[in-house]
């Protein structure tokens, strides 16, 4: 049997203890060493805490008992995120993780509705999505497994303390022989023959040597960024939000099952509720506010009283020109970073992570995998570009120059072109790789305030009267199951109530 590939990953973020995990549970024994270093002294960003449903594969893949991992990390559910003043100001909605309604004769059932409205019926889009009533009322079940049911019409992911989740995968693969090493990373030795890395160096002198390194090393990108020399894409013209302050607060109130992000004058606020506290953030672009009015913001718009001072991040929205480089990959933060809004960045770990696995090389690296693997992420990375801006680009809101320069900016023409088929006759086209599907566009698109001006022609095989029938039937239904869901604060107590007063960890990015 040959020599098992020597895999050393550079952090112990997210993304590090994610990559870590998924290596040593996913792989056969003895195809992969792995070794992981991190830096205590430089800490982590920590403040993803908010997530897809994707997350839920992830962890089942690799054999995290899920209520364990919920009291662990303070978690608690969340069904989709509640957009607050995005169209215009005094306006909300939901991007549900679900979709509306049920297919009609093959049609989306949302044409059925957009017909109705150009024929005067006035009503809430939301109204036919169930995880949308649910979460308006504060409510939470698991999804059924009766495939065609309207329970089983829609999924949830998680909203945790980012800290306690790498302290949980940190167990997790040091139980199953993962070797974690702390100390500052120093130099990085190149080979001279092909430019690949052959070592990394740290403070304390110890030289680690590896096959293929994991550049989990966050905004710093020591490995991709630095040694290798990776350019990086700048996205900030579409995407102008560069800064952060994150402060958590005391809970109050019931433990809603959805993320808030509420738009401000220069950028958004979101709010994301976990079982000890309420994490809270103002994410805003630096040229339209200054860092002390932000923070000010932020105090000024909390539930409950501060935690602490709010500290400041920095940041700039846009990828690595490659994430696969030489004997490289970068995961996380070290490959790029698009702004919070919908919560992507994990699930971005959790692709490249994916993807790692499927094309995992040997020590001579097929060309061939690497770009198949950068061709797989730069999609990804594409999607969630494109979402993104759309949230911003189509707004209504005339009360402020960040909201104006949004709604100017030219956009990517991926982008026009969807808005423009979306507009025309409500078509959203399916993605066959990658985030996200049509239900999500359609929540924004009609949240937002873009409503179709025409409908899919299918739609007038089936009578007038009849749609109307199975609008209001379809509505009737999504209600009365919600009524049988049990609060979200109950069913987390009962469910994966975290031991009370757990310490939290203080470690803070420098
Ligand atoms: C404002 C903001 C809000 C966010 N909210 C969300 C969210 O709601 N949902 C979501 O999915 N994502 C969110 N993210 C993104 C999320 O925080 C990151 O994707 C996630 O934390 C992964 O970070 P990372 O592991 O790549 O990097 P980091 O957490 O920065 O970890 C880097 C690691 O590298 C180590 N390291 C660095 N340099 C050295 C060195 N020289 N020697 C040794 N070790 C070193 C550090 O010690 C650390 O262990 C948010 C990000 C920001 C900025």
């Amino acid at each position: 049997m040959p020599a098992p590939l020597k895999v050393v990953i550079v952090g112990g973020g997210t993304s590090g203890w994610m990559s870590a995990a998924a290596l040593v549970a996913g792989l056969p024994p003895g195809l992969c060493e792995v070794r992981l270093v991190e830096s205590d002294e430089i800490g982590i960003v920590g403040v993803g805490e908010a997530t897809l449903p994707q997350i839920k594969d992830f962890n089942d893949h690799i054999g995290v008992d899920e209520a364990d991992f919920m009291r662990q990390t303070q978690a608690t559910f969340k069904l989709g995120i509640e957009f607050v003043d995005w169209g215009f100001k005094g306006s909300s909605y939901i991007h549900p993780f679900g979709v509306h309604g049920k297919p009609l004769g093959g049609v989306p059932f949302y044409q059925y509705w957009a017909k109705a409205r150009l024929n005067g019926r006035v009503d809430d889009l939301g109204d036919y999505s169930l995880p949308i009533v649910a979460s308006r009322q504060n409510r939470f079940a698991f999804p059924s497994t009766d495939e065609d049911g309207l329970s089983s019409n829609f999924a949830y992911a998680y909203h945790f303390d980012a800290h306690l989740y790498a302290r949980f995968l940190r167990g997790f693969a040091e139980a199953r022989g993962l070797r974690r090493t702390e100390g500052r990373i120093v130099d990085v030795t190149l080979k001279p023959e092909d430019g690949h890395i052959a070592s990394i160096r740290l403070e304390s002198g110890e030289v680690i040597a590896g096959d293929l390194f994991i550049d989990c090393s966050g905004f710093r990108s020591l490995l991709m960024g630095q040694a290798l020399g990776v350019g990086y894409e700048d996205w900030t013209p579409w995407l102008p939000c560069d800064r952060a302050y994150a402060v958590p607060c005391e809970r109050a109130g019931a433990l809603t099952p959805y993320t808030r992000s509420t738009a401000r004058e220069a950028g958004w606020q979101w709010r994301i509720p976990l079982q000890h506290r309420t994490g809270n953030g103002y994410v805003y672009s630096s040229r339209f506010i200054s860092d002390d009015e932000a923070a000010a913001t932020l105090l000024a718009n909390l539930d409950g009283e501060a935690q602490g001072d709010p500290r400041p991040l920095r940041f700039q929205a846009g990828r690595r020109e490659t994430s696969w480089s030489r004997n490289c990959i970068a995961i996380g933060l070290a490959s790029g970073f698009l702004e919070p809004l919908e919560s992507t960045s994990i699930y971005l770990i959790q692709v490249a992570i994916t993807n790692l696995l499927k094309l995992l090389p040997g020590r001579a690296i097929d060309p061939a995998l690497v770009s198949e693997f950068n061709r797989l992420i730069d999609v990804e990375y594409g999607r969630v570009r494109d979402f993104l801006i759309l949230h911003y680009h189509l707004n209504g809101r005339d009360d402020a120059p960040l909201w104006r320069y949004c709604r100017e900016m030219p956009v990517p023409d991926s982008l026009t072109s969807r808005m423009a088929l979306f507009e025309h006759r409500g078509h959203i086209a399916k993605y066959k790789d990658g985030l996200f599907q049509p239900p999500s566009w359609l929540a924004v698109f009609v949240g937002q305030g873009l409503l179709p001006a025409g409908y899919d022609p299918l739609v007038d095989n089936v009578p007038q009267e009849h749609i109307l029938r199975e609008l209001d039937q379809f509505r009737a239904d999504v209600a009365q199951t919600v009524e049988a869901m049990r609060d979200h604060g109950g069913f987390v107590a009962d469910f994966c109530a975290a031991p009370a007063n757990r310490p939290l960890s203080s470690r803070v990015a420098s």
